[in-house]
């Protein structure tokens, strides 16, 4: 046995931290054209999917990330039908948003195969619903997508890695600008926002672009272990509606036996932020 070591402190961290987690066999490693995936067994999480050596998921703890992108903007719209996920290459999203019976179809745009490809191999549970036949998987860039789909979409998750390579497109302006011309007059957006801790910059600047672009914008929490600082947040952008105008409750008890992370309480309640977290907004 052996420690895994997420190093926050180079390149957009600079924080002289570190995520340790014990693992055994490293199962995978390759180079794809975007990123270095590493894959590794470990004795109490199951397995660890990490890239450019930042952790993504552990098959333990996946559900606190995938449920909270995914079930707090579609519970908040009244009939969600079309979503697009930007990046979510592990499946997770996807399969979250597809046990919404009203949604028609899924688009989930990831710019690497190599996630997707060895997601179905070693996250088995998390990638389960990549076959479903409402979902369009399309390998691609999220950035260079969105500028070819108007008002397409009832709801847009962002579930991208952090703001450098491949990814740093999906911060900025001219994206979600597109994001908006492709939502219906309705529409919702969520995305992941880092850790609201140690990535304060990036959340001003998130929430700069988001506030003019969207007339609603708000954050939302989820604990999330084996993130820098275990708090992460995601952004709640919307056309139209706040998030508790048009919920979806009665839907929203129904699932609640079926998941692990996420209820209606939890629906409610992770938008209470702590002072400090709200000087983004
Ligand atoms: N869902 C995971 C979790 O539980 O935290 C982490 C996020 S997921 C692995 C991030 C994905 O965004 C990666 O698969 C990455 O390849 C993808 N991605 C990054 N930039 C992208 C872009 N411009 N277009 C599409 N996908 C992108």
């Amino acid at each position: 046995m052996e420690w895994f070591n997420e190093q926050l402190d180079e390149s957009i961290f600079d924080l002289g931290a570190r995520i340790s987690i014990k693992v055994g066999k490293k199962i995978f490693e390759g180079q794809s054209d975007f990123q270095k995936l590493e894959i590794y067994e470990t004795p109490k999480f199951g397995n660890l999917m990490v890239l450019d050596g930042a952790v993504m998921l552990t098959e333990a703890n996946e559900a606190a990330y995938h449920e909270m992108i995914s079930h707090v903007p579609l519970f908040a719209h009244p009939n969600p039908e079309r979503v697009l996920i930007i990046g979510g290459g592990d499946g997770g999203a996807a399969r979250e948003v597809l046990r919404h019976p009203g949604v028609k179809e899924c688009v989930m745009v990831e710019i690497d195969g190599l996630v997707v490809e060895k997601s179905r191999e070693y996250f088995p549970t998390i990638a389960s619903e990549l076959d479903n036949p409402r979902l369009t998987l399309l390998i691609a860039d999220g950035v260079k997508y969105i500028e070819e789909n108007q008002s397409a979409f009832d709801v847009i998750l962002v579930d991208s890695t952090d703001p450098v390579g491949p990814a740093e497109g999906l911060f900025s302006k001219a994206f979600y600008e597109k994001c908006f011309a492709s939502l219906k007059e309705d529409g919702i957006l969520a995305a992941q926002a880092e850790s609201p801790y140690y990535f304060r910059k990036t959340q001003k600047e998130l929430f700069e672009v988001l506030k003019s672009v969207f007339p609603y914008s708000t954050l939302y929490l989820s604990a999330i272990p084996f993130y820098p600082s275990g708090t992460w947040s995601f952004a709640f952008a919307s056309k139209k509606y706040k998030q508790n105008e048009q919920v979806r409750t009665e839907a929203m008890e129904k699932m609640r036996p079926e998941l692990r992370y996420f209820n209606p309480e939890v629906f409610y309640g992770c938008f209470a932020l702590p002072t400090f977290m709200r000087e983004v907004l």
